[in-house]
C-alpha cells in the first residue's frame, strides 16, 4: 500500500463515514500513524440522499472528497481500497489492493439495506443507501414517466406512476413527500399530455405507525402532512413479495407498481474475520463495550452503524444515525490517545440531541430534548440542522442556493436520466411511435 514505517502507533480506520472522519478529525495532530480506507473516495452524506433521488439536489453537493477533509494533517494516510478480511491473530487487514499491518484498527464501515432474507425483493425493489443507488432511483422514476407515454395499455400505465415505498421511517417518508410534492408542482407541467393525477405514491409502514423512534405527537403530525400532500399512507401491512409489478403483502391489500422502494431496515455491513457468532449481535452489528472496543479484541474498536453498545439507557445498541457515529468517533479519539498514554479510558456517553423528520415544504416534525414541535419551524430547524452538518463549505452554498431557488420557484431542477437504470427483469411492451 506504499505507506511507510513510523515510529508512531499505527491505527487504522475502516470507513470515511460519519464516524470514521470524526474520529480521523481528533487523531489529526497527534503521534500517531493514521491510516484511513474506504471503497469510495468521497465520504456521503445519506440524510439528503432522497434529495438526489428526487431531482431536489445534484449528487456532487451531499458527497465530499475524503482526502480534501484531511488534508494538512500529518501521520495520515488514506486509500481507495475495499476491506475484505480482518486477521485478528496477526493484527492484519486485507484489502482488494494488498494487506497491512496495524497496532489498533477501528472498524466504521456504517450499514446496509436490510432485505430480511427476501430474495425477490432484493433483487428487483430499489434501495437508498449510497450515491449510485440514489441515482438509479432518479432514473428509474423519470424513466416511468417517459415510458408511461408510450403505453397505450392503462393498466401498464398505472403501474408505471405508482410508487410503493416500504418502511415508514424517516427516509421512507421523506421520500414519500418528496413524490408527492413533485407529483403536484412538476409533473403536470413536464408531461402536460399524460394524465399524472393517476400517479400514486403509497407509504407502507409494518407497525402501528409511522416515525415509530419519535413521538406519537410526530407519527400523527407526520402522517396527517403526508395525507395532505396526497400521499396513501398504509400501516400495519407488511410486503411479503415483489416480481418486479405485482406487491404482495401479509393482508389482502396488494399494488401493481412498477417501483418499489425498500426504505424498511438496515443492516451492519460486516467484514470477514470479525463475524464470529459470539461477536454479532441485532442487525449484524459488533458487540462493543462503553469503550467501543469490540468484545475479546481489546485492540480492535467499532463504532457508529456497525457497533452494538448495549447500556442501560440503550439496551438495544444505539440508534443507527449520525449523531451516534460522530460522538463515539469523537470519544474513542480521546480514549486511543489516552491509551497510548496509559491513562483510563472514557466510556461513551450519548448525548440524545433529539431526531427530525421532513415531509416537505413548510411541513417537518422535530423531537428535540426539551421541546416537541411540527410545521414551518421544525421544517427551518430541519434545514439548518442538515447545512450545518453537511461537509465543506461549497456543498453548503451549493445546497442552501438550490434549497433556495427550489423554494420561490417550486422546482427541482436535477430531474435528469444521466445514467439510464434498467431493469433487467422486467418486459414491458411498448407503444410503437
Ligand atoms: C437515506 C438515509 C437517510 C438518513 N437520514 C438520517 C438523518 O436524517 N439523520 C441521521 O442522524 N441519520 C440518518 N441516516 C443514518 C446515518 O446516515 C447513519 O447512521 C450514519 O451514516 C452512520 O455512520 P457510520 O460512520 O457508522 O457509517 P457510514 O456513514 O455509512 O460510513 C461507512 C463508510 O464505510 C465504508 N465502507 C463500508 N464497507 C467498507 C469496506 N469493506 N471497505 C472499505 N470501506 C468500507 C463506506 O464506503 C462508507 O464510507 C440516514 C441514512 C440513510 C441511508
Amino acid at each position: 500500500m506504499n505507506i511507510p514505517q513510523s515510529s508512531f502507533p499505527r491505527v487504522i480506520i475502516i470507513g470515511g463515514g460519519f464516524g470514521g472522519i470524526a474520529l480521523a478529525k481528533k487523531l489529526s495532530k497527534k503521534d500517531i500513524q493514521v491510516v484511513l480506507l474506504d471503497k469510495h473516495n468521497y465520504h456521503n452524506f445519506q440524510p439528503l440522499l432522497y434529495q438526489v433521488s428526487t431531482g431536489g439536489l445534484e449528487p456532487d453537493s451531499i458527497a465530499y472528497p475524503i482526502r480534501k477533509v484531511l488534508q494538512g494533517y500529518p501521520n495520515f494516510y488514506f486509500r481507495l481500497a475495499e476491506v475484505v478480511r480482518i486477521e485478528p491473530s496477526d493484527r492484519k487487514v486485507f484489502t482488494n489492493i494488498g494487506d497491512i499491518s496495524y497496532d489498533y484498527l477501528v472498524v466504521a464501515t456504517g450499514s446496509e439495506t436490510n432485505f430480511f432474507g427476501n430474495k425477490n425483493i432484493e433483487e428487483k425493489a430499489m434501495a437508498m443507501k449510497t450515491i449510485p443507488q440514489s441515482l438509479n432511483l432518479r432514473s428509474l422514476i423519470l424513466e416511468n414517466f417517459e415510458q408511461a407515454l408510450l403505453t397505450d395499455d392503462l393498466h401498464e400505465r398505472d403501474a408505471l406512476m405508482n410508487f410503493v415505498i416500504v418502511g415508514g421511517g424517516p427516509t421512507g417518508v421523506e421520500l414519500a413527500g418528496a413524490l408527492a410534492e413533485i407529483k403536484k408542482g412538476i409533473l403536470p407541467k413536464d408531461y402536460p399530455d399524460l394524465d399524472t393525477r393517476r400517479a400514486q405514491i403509497n407509504l407502507v409502514q409494518g407497525s402501528d405507525r409511522i416515525l415509530p423512534a419519535m413521538s406519537e405527537i410526530a407519527s400523527s403530525k407526520a402522517e396527517k402532512f403526508l395525507e395532505k400532500l396526497g400521499v396513501n399512507v398504509w400501516k400495519d401491512i407488511r410486503v411479503t413479495d415483489y416480481d418486479g409489478k405485482h406487491i404482495s403483502t401479509d393482508s389482502e391489500t396488494t399494488f401493481e407498481a412498477a417501483t418499489l422502494v425498500w426504505a424498511a431496515g438496515v443492516k451492519a455491513v460486516s467484514i470477514q474475520g470479525l463475524d464470529a457468532d459470539e461477536l454479532l449481535s441485532r442487525g449484524d452489528r459488533l458487540a462493543v463495550n462503553e469503550f467501543n472496543q469490540v468484545i475479546g479484541h481489546p485492540e480492535i474498536f467499532a463504532i457508529g452503524d456497525v457497533a452494538q453498545m448495549e447500556t442501560k439507557a440503550f439496551p438495544h445498541g444505539h440508534p443507527m444515525m449520525a449523531q451516534p457515529a460522530i460522538q463515539q468517533g469523537q470519544n474513542l479519539g480521546i480514549n486511543l490517545v489516552r491509551m497510548l498514554e496509559n491513562k483510563p479510558l472514557t466510556p461513551f456517553v450519548y448525548k440524545d440531541k433529539g431526531s427530525m423528520a421532513t415531509v416537505g415544504r413548510n411541513k417537518a416534525v422535530a423531537d428535540l430534548k426539551r421541546v416537541k414541535f411540527q410545521g414551518v419551524f421544525a421544517w427551518f430547524v430541519w434545514m439548518f440542522v442538515h447545512l450545518f452538518f453537511l461537509i465543506g463549505f461549497r456543498n453548503r452554498v451549493v445546497v442552501f442556493i438550490n434549497w433556495v431557488y427550489n423554494y420561490i420557484r417550486f422546482d427541482r431542477e436535477a430531474r435528469l436520466i444521466i445514467r439510464p437504470f434498467k431493469k433487467q427483469y422486467q418486459n414491458t411492451k411498448r407503444h410503437q411511435a
